[in-house]
C-alpha cells in the first residue's frame, strides 16, 4: 500500500462515511487538477462529474482564478471583520446585492454552508423576538430537505441518516410533506405544474402561523434528497403565503445558486426574493470555505439602534470575510459575466440531458431522468411501473460508483440516484464519456459482466 494512504488510514476520519468502508475501498489521494480531470497519486485520472461535492464552478486549477489569488496574497491574505473590512468584500457584496433577488441588500459573511444557514435562522428569530412576537419560535421545513449538520441546520434537515441519533438534541422544527413530481399524489401534468401539492404547506401555515418564525427551503431543487426538482409555482405560492402571515421565508441556495440550475439563482425561475438567502458552495468557485446570509433593509432596519445584546446581532465567524475567498469570488463572477457561463451552460445543460434520455430510453432499471440547468439525474428503480427502489442496504448507488471509478468517473451518488452536476467548462467530448461511462457502470452492475 502506498506511503500516503497508509498515513490517511492511520490519522484521518473521513466525512460522511463508516471508515470501515475503506477497508476496501481505499482513500484515492488526488496530488493535481485540471479542468474537469482529478489526477492520483498512482496516474489514473477521474472525471469529476458532481463538481468536488457540488462546489467546483470553472474547472480545477482555473488560471485566471489561480492568478486573482496570487494577486491577493501579496496584498492582504485575511484580516479581523469586525471594525475592519477589506476591498474584496466590499466589492463582492456590493456585487452580490447587484445581482440577487431585488430585497436583498445587505451580505453577512461567513465561512461555510451550515453556518450560513443557523445565521439565517437566528437572525429571524431574533427580529421577531425584537418585534414582541415571542411565541413567533419556530421553523418549517420539508420533508427530505437537506441544511446543513451543525445542530441548528440540522434541526431543519429530514434525513434520517444525518438526523435520527441527534434527535434529542434538535430544534422541534414543523416539518412539511414537500413536492415530489417523480412519484406526485396529484396527478398534476409535469410541464403544467400548478403545485397543487402546495396544500399540504397551506394548510400547515394557516393552523400554526402564530408560531412560526421561517419556512427554510432549497428552491427548485432538494439537492440531498437525490436532486429532485419541483415547479416555480410552489416557491411563487410560498412566498405569497408568507408575505401574508409574516412569515420569513430563507431560500437556502447553497447547492443551486450561481448557474446550477440555469438562472444565477434557482429563486429567479419564481421571480420571488425570499428574506434570507444563504449562498455558499459555488460562490468561491469550488476553492475556499466561504458562505454570506444576503437579507433585507427590513431585517437589517430592527437591528439598528444603540448597543444592547437584545438588539445587536452579536454572532461571528473567525473568518468571515476572508479577503481570500472574497476575491476568489469577484473572479468567478467576473468570468461568469465575461464567458457568458450561463447562456453557454443552456446548450451543455441540454446535450447532457439529451443523451442521458437516450441511454436511458433501452434501461429498464431507470425510472426517471429529471433534469435542469446543469444537473441531470437518474434515478434507478426496481421497477419502472411501480417506481418502487431498491432498499438502501443493497447500496445500488455505492456499486456503480466502485465500478465508475474503476473507468475514470468520479460520481457520488445519493441512494439510488446518480447524477452530473459537472464543472460548467465540461466540453463536449467530456459530457459524452461522462454519460456513456455512467451507462457502462449501471449496465454492468445489473448484467454482472464487468469490461
Ligand atoms: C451543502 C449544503 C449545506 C451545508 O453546507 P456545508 O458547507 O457543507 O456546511 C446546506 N444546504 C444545502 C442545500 C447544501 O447543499
Amino acid at each position: 500500500m502506498n506511503d500516503y494512504v497508509k498515513k490517511d488510514l492511520k490519522y484521518i476520519w473521513h466525512p460522511c462515511a463508516q471508515m470501515k468502508d475503506y477497508e476496501d475501498l481505499k482513500p484515492i489521494v488526488i496530488e493535481k487538477g485540471e479542468g474537469v480531470w482529478l489526477y492520483d497519486i498512482d496516474g489514473n485520472k477521474y472525471l469529476d462529474c458532481i463538481s468536488s461535492w457540488w462546489t467546483n464552478t470553472l474547472g480545477h486549477s482555473n488560471k485566471r482564478i489561480n492568478e486573482a489569488i496570487k494577486k491577493q496574497i501579496d496584498s492582504i491574505e485575511h484580516v479581523i471583520f469586525a471594525n475592519f473590512s477589506n476591498k474584496p468584500a466590499i466589492e463582492l457584496a456590493e456585487k452580490l446585492v447587484n445581482i440577487t433577488p431585488s430585497k436583498l441588500t445587505k451580505v453577512f459573511f461567513s465561512d461555510n454552508g451550515s453556518s450560513a444557514v443557523e445565521i439565517a435562522l437566528k437572525m429571524s428569530f431574533h427580529y421577531n423576538m425584537q418585534k414582541g412576537r415571542d411565541e413567533k419560535r419556530r421553523f418549517v421545513a420539508l420533508s427530505d430537505a437537506y441544511h446543513g449538520e451543525t445542530l441548528g441546520a440540522l434541526s431543519v434537515c429530514d434525513i434520517d441518516e444525518f438526523n435520527m441519533v441527534y434527535k434529542p438534541l434538535l430544534l422541534d422544527t414543523i416539518r412539511v410533506e414537500g413536492p415530489d413530481c417523480y412519484r406526485c399524489k396529484y396527478d398534476c401534468a409535469r410541464d403544467a405544474c400548478n403545485a397543487e401539492c402546495f396544500e399540504v404547506m397551506e394548510k400547515c401555515i394557516i393552523e400554526n402561523h402564530d408560531e412560526i418564525s421561517a419556512v427554510i427551503v432549497e428552491p427548485m431543487v432538494q439537492g440531498a434528497a437525490g436532486m429532485r426538482m419541483y415547479s416555480p409555482v410552489y416557491l411563487k405560492k410560498l412566498r405569497q403565503i408568507c408575505d401574508k402571515y409574516d412569515i420569513h421565508l430563507i431560500a437556502d441556495e447553497i447547492a443551486m445558486g450561481f448557474g446550477r440550475t440555469g438562472e444565477m439563482f434557482a429563486c429567479n425561475h419564481a421571480q420571488i426574493s425570499p428574506d434570507f438567502m444563504c449562498l455558499s458552495k459555488g460562490i468561491s468557485a469550488g476553492y475556499m470555505p466561504m458562505s454570506v446570509v444576503m437579507t433585507t433593509d427590513e431585517v437589517y432596519d430592527c437591528f439598528y439602534g444603540d448597543y444592547n445584546e437584545r438588539k445587536s446581532f452579536l454572532h461571528s465567524h473567525t473568518y468571515s470575510g476572508n479577503a481570500m475567498g472574497c476575491a476568489i469570488a469577484l473572479e468567478n463572477l467576473k468570468i461568469f459575466e465575461e464567458d457568458n457561463i450561463i447562456e453557454n451552460n443552456r446548450e451543455k445543460g441540454e446535450l447532457i440531458r439529451k443523451l442521458t434520455m437516450e441511454k436511458a430510453e433501452s434501461l429498464k432499471h431507470v425510472g426517471e431522468v429529471r433534469s435542469i440547468g446543469m444537473i441531470t439525474a437518474i434515478e434507478i428503480v426496481k421497477d419502472r411501473a411501480t417506481k418502487e427502489g431498491y432498499p438502501w442496504q443493497m447500496r445500488v448507488g455505492y456499486e456503480i460508483y466502485k465500478i465508475a471509478l474503476s473507468k475514470g468517473l468520479l460520481l457520488r451518488p445519493i441512494g439510488n440516484v446518480l447524477y452530473f452536476i459537472p464543472p460548467y467548462i465540461i466540453n463536449e467530448e467530456e459530457i459524452k464519456f461522462m454519460v456513456n461511462t455512467c451507462f457502462q457502470s449501471i449496465e454492468e452492475y445489473f448484467t454482472g459482466n464487468r469490461s
